[in-house]
């Protein structure tokens, strides 16, 4: 019974234990929980994003609550406030505060947490400014109750303009109400790209270096330490420098190179929509004017046409007029006229024989019917030739008188002598073999002669030959026939 009575108390004693050691567990966290405050308005420094603190700073924290094996929740939050609240006790530390004399009363102050580099930031195509003495005369923008606020007060010859955001201090030196604007870095850059700013630059030579540092309440020297050694083995390790990299390295510059690859891409974009209206354009143009040019060339096509027509029938008129027969090269019937005029007189003149042999195609119809028009002119060309061929004198004339007739003028002739030309031309013609259905293309020939004088005209010996012919067809056709005229 006493045994079971010890072990119960034994039990008793183990489980008050355990629970003091669990409940001091608690107390301890909550008393080990530190809680770091910082300026919301500062980033990339700190600042605030979905309620949650963030910025460099607030990194370095986090790495730094490893190193002290503390658990440290950090606020970016108004800085008035948080001074207030660690001077209060409510919370442990400042993050990122430059010392100054009023506050080094108040507050004791880490090592180095940051290094600011107050820089002057002016328009790209500003050259003149290059230190703070440059900024004599100017109008320097600053953000009030900042320390570059107060660090240019000591300048009597700056003008000091108070601007209400970065965004519009910005745009103030580019509209030129402003000449610079001077800023922590880290702050001036990250502001440029979040706002996608161009055509501002940093001065690279910064005005001066500030290191802002972590302040606990005066008299907080434990906590002090252990921030210190925190930040030491920071440094030793290399997170700080890992964690000044990223910042420097994502949200600043990342940012404005994400902004440039933006802006290539649209630039390219739009490049390349130019390219295809300008593209369309000429495409457009072009085949306007080539439906342009289609027009035209069916115009002076037909303009072509047109002349053409007028030049056959122009020739055609020509052939008329001229003197020669258009289809076999010999004379036509108005050289035939012309020549028995001029013949005629010079016989009468002379008084000797004029003689005229008329030459018809016999059947030709039936040539032509059967084998075609064409072959029936072939035969005419060839017809021609050969009469052409048989009468060599110069005086003479070969003509064709009308359709398959020819008329052979013959200067002093008499008829049997122009009886021997037309027996030549007859047996000439049926020699060159032209079929013409079962018999060959023959022609048949008229004969007749005469002395010109004033009683006969040359009506009269056309018209003797005229009948001579008749009756050498009547006859049978390849016949010569003469007409005897007194
Ligand atoms: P005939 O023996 O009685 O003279 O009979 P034909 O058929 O020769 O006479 P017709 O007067 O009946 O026919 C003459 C033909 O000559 C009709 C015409 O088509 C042809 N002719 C006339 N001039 C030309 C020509 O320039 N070229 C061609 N191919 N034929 C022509
Ligand atoms: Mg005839
Ligand atoms: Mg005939």
């Amino acid at each position: 019974m006493k045994k079971n009575l010890l072990i119960g108390l034994v039990l008793i004693l183990i489980a008050f234990s355990l629970y003091l050691i669990f409940n001091s567990r608690i107390e301890n966290n909550e008393n080990d929980t530190l809680v770091f405050l910082g300026n919301k308005n500062i980033a990339p420094i700190i600042y605030q994003e979905d309620g949650k603190a963030k910025g460099v700073v607030v990194d370095i924290s986090k790495g730094l609550a490893e190193k002290m094996g503390a658990k440290i929740q950090i606020e970016a939050t108004d800085w008035t406030e948080a001074q207030n609240r660690v001077l209060s006790g409510e919370a442990d530390a400042l993050l990122q505060i430059n010392p100054n004399p009023e506050r080094e009363k108040l507050y004791d102050f880490s090592d180095v947490l940051l290094k600011s580099e107050f820089s002057i930031f002016i328009n790209s195509g500003e050259f003149g400014i290059k230190t703070i003495d440059d900024l004599n005369g100017k109008r320097v923008g600053v953000e009030s109750g900042g320390y570059p606020y107060y660090l240019l007060n000591n300048y009597d010859g700056i003008n000091i303009v108070l601007i209400p955001n970065w965004d519009k201090a910005f745009q103030m030196i580019k509209s030129g109400e402003i000449d610079a604007v001077v800023v922590d870095r880290w702050i001036g850059e990250y502001e440029l790209s979040q706002h996608r700013i161009a055509g501002i630059k940093v001065v690279e030579e910064p005005i001066e270096n500030q290191y802002s540092r972590i302040a606990v309440k005066k008299g907080n020297d434990q906590l002090l330490d252990s921030i210190n050694d925190g930040l030491q083995a920071l440094h030793e390790d290399g997170t700080m420098n890992k964690v000044l990299n990223n910042w420097s390295g994502e949200q600043v510059v990342y940012l404005t190179e994400r902004f440039i690859t933006k802006s290539i891409f649209y630039f390219v974009i739009v490049i390349l929509l130019l390219i295809i209206l300008i593209s369309l354009f000429w495409m457009n143009k072009f085949r306007k004017l080539s439906i342009k040019l289609e027009s035209d060339v069916m115009q002076r096509t037909k303009e072509l046409q047109d002349i053409n027509e007028q030049l056959q029938q122009t020739n055609k008129k020509l052939q008329q007029i001229s003197l020669v027969d258009g289809l076999t090269g010999i004379a036509n019937r108005r050289h035939f006229d012309s020549t028995l005029k001029k013949l005629w007189n010079v016989c009468k003149r002379e008084s000797k024989p004029l003689a005229l042999i008329m030459a018809d195609i016999d059947f030709f119809k039936h040539f032509n019917d059967t084998q075609g028009h064409l072959a029936g002119d072939e035969c005419l060309k060839k017809v021609a030739g050969l009469i052409k061929s048989t009468v060599n004198r110069p005086y003479d004339c070969v003509a064709r008188f009308g359709g398959e007739e020819f008329a052979v003028l013959l200067y002093n002739t008499s008829e049997d002598g122009a009886e021997i030309i037309a027996e030549k031309i007859r047996t000439g013609v049926a020699n060159l073999g032209i079929e013409n259905g079962d018999r060959v293309i023959t022609v048949s020939l008229g004969v007749a002669s005469l002395i010109p004088n004033n009683d006969n005209t040359p009506e009269e010996l056309i018209s003797a030959a005229d009948q001579a012919l008749y009756q050498a067809k009547k006859d049978g056709r390849n016949k010569i026939k003469k007409n005897s005229i007194q």
